[in-house]
């Protein structure tokens, strides 16, 4: 109990009453029609974006902003996280990441730091932050995974029944989506996705691809795929040479190759029925990325994951030991996986399959809130445009979440969640990582708050 008094003070600090903002000479980030609204006008009232325009507004009592040179986009969402620890709350704010999409319960003491705290947690914050006593992004979470891997953390399943009582408990639970793991039997599968669908819930997560094919979990209502597994990177390549290839390069076995090519061969229809489903896909890029970069000493030993709970940096350290002892084969394997995994993601791209940013934080090195910048920076590096990369973390999350009447874009009557930008993010997507200051929800967390909070972040172990 006395942490919890601690952890509502170490935030009510930084929360004022909310007062009017009027926000000056602004240039508006269209994120729909990568258009730009020069030298705007906005005020912000009751959490809500009031008026936008060309002229000054008179108020009363408002907080000005002077916003010359400046640029405005939506909040930005992380749609792949583990929340392990509170202090990555803040992370997400002052990082401009108003939103996050909670994948659940990894394994206990997981040995990459993909730790998550647990689903009771989560609730009492979504609470504490809903009703403004506590300063956090907004939070869709899954709760305990569903999985046959008879990890402690998950419910496992295995029978059509298991996955139908599994269904109704996370509805009990109070569950926003379900978040499905690995090595589920397809009738099995099947009845999950089905139960979830007249509960009203979605499923979300890895295709258990031992057991189930990308069309069979796309077809079932399998609305957002995480992660890029072999039988995406294989459905997607371009010739029966390419994934030859893949797998003598990687010294893969017979079988694997005779996999592999069953993937490609379905390659169009993958595509077709990605397409016709609506399936999204969330690459988690920056989680990929650190196989390699764990060779890069700026990540490794980055001082802000000074900020993060003793066992996730302790997890992750495990992980660095792992990576460092690895042949130069194993090496050139990541290296390869890693081009290969880039190149994925430009095919997909240009087959219009639709993207969300999601980072996996905190496994393998991911830093919440920071990695989100990262992973806006893999997808420009992959072939998207900085403008469409934008959209994966701004509009593309609120139209996944059917949230568009509410939120996403800078316009009259959506809720103010914004981030405004020292430079032009579609000019160079680096510049989301130039914060001037965070709009929550009406709420302005200044570039003075977002030094505070992480001055009080890096003496966190103290008031914890
Ligand atoms: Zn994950």
């Amino acid at each position: 109990m006395k942490g919890f008094f601690l952890l509502l003070f170490s935030f009510s600090v930084f929360i004022g009453h909310t007062q009017d903002l009027l926000i000056k000479h602004i240039n508006i980030i269209d994120v729909n029609n990568n258009e730009i609204q020069y030298g705007r006008t906005i005020l912000i009232s009751n959490g809500k974006i009031q008026k936008i325009s060309k002229r000054s507004i008179k108020t009363n009592n408002a907080v000005v902003i002077n916003g010359k040179g400046k640029f405005i986009i939506p909040g930005l969402w992380d749609m792949h996280v583990h929340t392990a620890d509170s202090s990555y709350l803040k992370l997400f704010i002052i990082n401009g990441v108003t939103g996050i999409r909670d994948m659940g319960g990894a394994a206990i003491n997981a040995n990459n730091g993909c730790e998550s705290i647990g689903l009771e947690k989560l609730m009492i914050w979504r609470k504490l932050i809903q009703s403004g006593l506590l300063i956090g992004p907004r939070m869709f979470f899954s709760g305990p995974p569903v999985s046959n891997t008879g990890w402690p953390t998950s419910i496992n399943i295995n029978t059509p029944e298991s996955a139908q009582n599994a269904v109704r408990k996370l509805k009990e639970l109070g569950v926003d989506f379900i978040k499905v793991y690995e090595d589920i039997p397809l009738d099995t599968y099947l009845a999950l996705a089905k139960e979830a669908k007249a509960s009203g819930l979605s499923i979300a997560g890895h295709v258990p691809v031992k057991t189930v094919s990308l069309i069979e979990a796309s077809n079932a209502g399998h609305r957002s795929i995480e992660h890029i597994r072999d039988p995406l990177l294989l459905c997607f390549t371009d010739n029966r040479e390419e994934v030859l290839r893949f797998f003598k390069e990687d010294d893969w076995s017979k079988t694997d190759i005779e996999w592999g090519l069953k993937q490609f061969e379905q390659n169009a229809d993958v595509i077709q029925a990605f397409k016709k489903n609506k399936t999204w896909l969330v690459p988690t890029l920056t989680v990929e990325w650190a196989k390699v970069a764990i060779r890069d000493s700026l990540f490794v030993n980055s001082e802000r994951r000074r900020i993060l709970p003793e066992s996730v940096r302790e997890a992750f350290d495990n992980y660095v030991a792992k990576k460092l002892i690895l042949t130069s084969k194993e090496r050139k394997s990541d290296s390869l996986w890693w081009a290969t995994q880039k190149l994925l993601v430009k095919k997909m791209h240009q087959e219009r399959i639709p993207f969300m940013a999601g980072t996996d934080c905190a496994c393998e090195g991911g830093i919440p809130g920071y990695s989100l910048h990262k992973e806006l920076e893999l997808f420009v590096d992959a072939g998207l445009t900085p403008f469409e990369a934008l959209q994966t973390a701004t509009i593309n999350p609120i139209k996944f979440l059917n949230m568009t009447d509410s939120l996403g874009t800078v316009e009259i009557g959506k809720i103010a969640d914004l981030v405004i930008l020292d430079r032009n993010p579609i000019e160079n997507i680096s510049a989301t990582q130039l914060i001037f200051s965070v709009i929550k929800n009406g709420q302005l967390i200044s570039k003075k708050h977002i030094k505070r909070i992480k001055e009080d972040l890096s003496t966190y172990e103290n008031i914890r």
